[in-house]
């Protein structure tokens, strides 16, 4: 690590145990590692090794250009799921790396196979099913999807069946139920039954909501929970939430160092447009990270941070690169000592979900938002 200014240490000891907990929920069926978006702001390499050295046999990642960064960096032996790119605009590209596309329209079969036969390379594919989420996926009529995967070039085979659930969190409505009957509708109707079929991505797998529909797979994606996040579900009042049937931790922590420590008198204003003032004397902190590095400008007279074991609210506006706090419980700390925005610090704990409700966003965000100038130390 170059500077100290801000930075994330990820311990791979928790992924591990994240990927055991998930593997050992999945029964039999393959863990896919969801690694897109620089791993959730995790590092895409280091989590790619750590999931391959745990023997895990897939991974994922949103465009072909994450996929072909990781076969770069020496990810081999493993499988590699492009999740939302095409195979017109890059097929090119995922055929050289040894990617496998996920085919969201059936004309793009043919333009998968037409890759294959000149490559006289047999290309496999999955295909996914919009079966109501109304993004990516086919939506056509099932014996339409099942002629297509069976017609056909032998150069592309159909290897995976897969849809996604657009509120698996979510227990208010019929959503879920709806989309798993729909993808079984497509899948009954297939002459051969694909080698992975896979629906659930963390909700609904902590869930357990396929296996309540009735609806068996053989292989999970899973992101947020390999980076030791579960979301909670929503209900309607007065009734059970469904139990997390996954138990994972936070890989991350994210620290930051304070630049300066100074004394401000009573009615002093505090930063950019004087969002704050103080109304005593007041010990206040400069940490040395801003909202270019993902710490989100709605926390500005919102959020806290955690210094000297204490909590340390934040004060005035969020700027670029750094971010005030009041440091009046924590009066030992100076500058070059480190303040903790996500993890553990004495009895306070504030995680990606916790800083997520008080910004108005969602933990992923918080995550993959964390910036390129936020060094990551991989810790064991
Ligand atoms: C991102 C993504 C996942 C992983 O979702 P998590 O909620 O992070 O587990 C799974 N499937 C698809 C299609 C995705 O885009």
């Amino acid at each position: 690590m170059r500077g100290r200014r801000s930075w994330v240490e990820v311990s791979r000891g928790r992924i591990q145990a994240n990927f055991r907990a998930a593997r050992a929920l999945a029964g039999g069926a393959e863990v896919c590692a969801v690694v897109k978006a620089d791993a959730y702001g995790h590092g895409a390499v280091e989590v790619s090794r750590t999931v391959a050295a745990e023997g895990g046999r897939w991974l994922a990642v949103s465009g072909a250009e994450e996929g072909a960064a990781l076969r770069e960096a020496g990810i081999e032996g493993v499988r590699i799921l492009v999740m939302a790119d095409s195979v017109v605009a890059s097929g090119r590209t995922m055929a050289e790396f040894g990617l496998t596309p996920v085919i969201h329209e059936l004309g793009e079969i043919a333009v998968w196979a037409a890759m294959g036969s000149s490559l006289e390379r047999r290309l496999e594919y999955h295909l996914k099913v919009d079966s109501g989420m109304g993004r990516l996926g086919t939506r056509a009529a099932s014996p339409e999807v099942a002629r297509a995967v069976a017609g056909g070039s032998p150069w592309a085979r159909m290897e995976g069946l897969m849809t996604h659930f657009a509120s698996a969190a979510d227990y208010m409505g019929s959503q879920t139920e709806a989309q798993a009957a729909a993808f079984e509708a497509v899948r009954a109707v297939l002459r051969a039954e694909p080698e992975f079929v896979h629906l659930e991505a963390t909700s609904a797998f902590a869930y357990g909501r396929s296996a309540r529909a009735g609806v068996g797979q053989t292989m999970v994606r899973l992101g947020h929970s390999i980076y030791g996040y579960v979301s909670p579900v929503r209900v309607r009042p007065n009734e059970p939430a469904p139990e997390n049937l996954l138990q994972v931790r936070p890989a991350l922590t994210w620290k930051a160092s304070l630049l300066a420590v100074k004394e401000l008198e009573a009615g002093a204003p505090v930063g950019y447009g004087a969002m704050f003032r103080t109304d005593r004397p007041m010990r206040i902190g400069i940490v040395a990270t801003g909202y270019a590095d993902g710490i989100p400008h709605r926390l500005g007279n919102r959020g806290r941070v955690i210094a000297g074991g204490e909590w340390a609210p934040i004060l005035g506006a969020v700027s670029m690169d750094v971010t005030t706090i009041d440091l009046t419980r924590a009066p030992e700390l100076g500058p070059g000592d480190a303040v903790t925005i996500l993890g553990k610090e004495g009895g306070c704990f504030q995680d990606a979900q916790q800083l997520a409700r008080v910004a108005g966003t969602i933990s992923y965000r918080i995550l993959c938002g964390i910036g390129p100038r936020v060094s990551r130390v991989w810790v064991d």
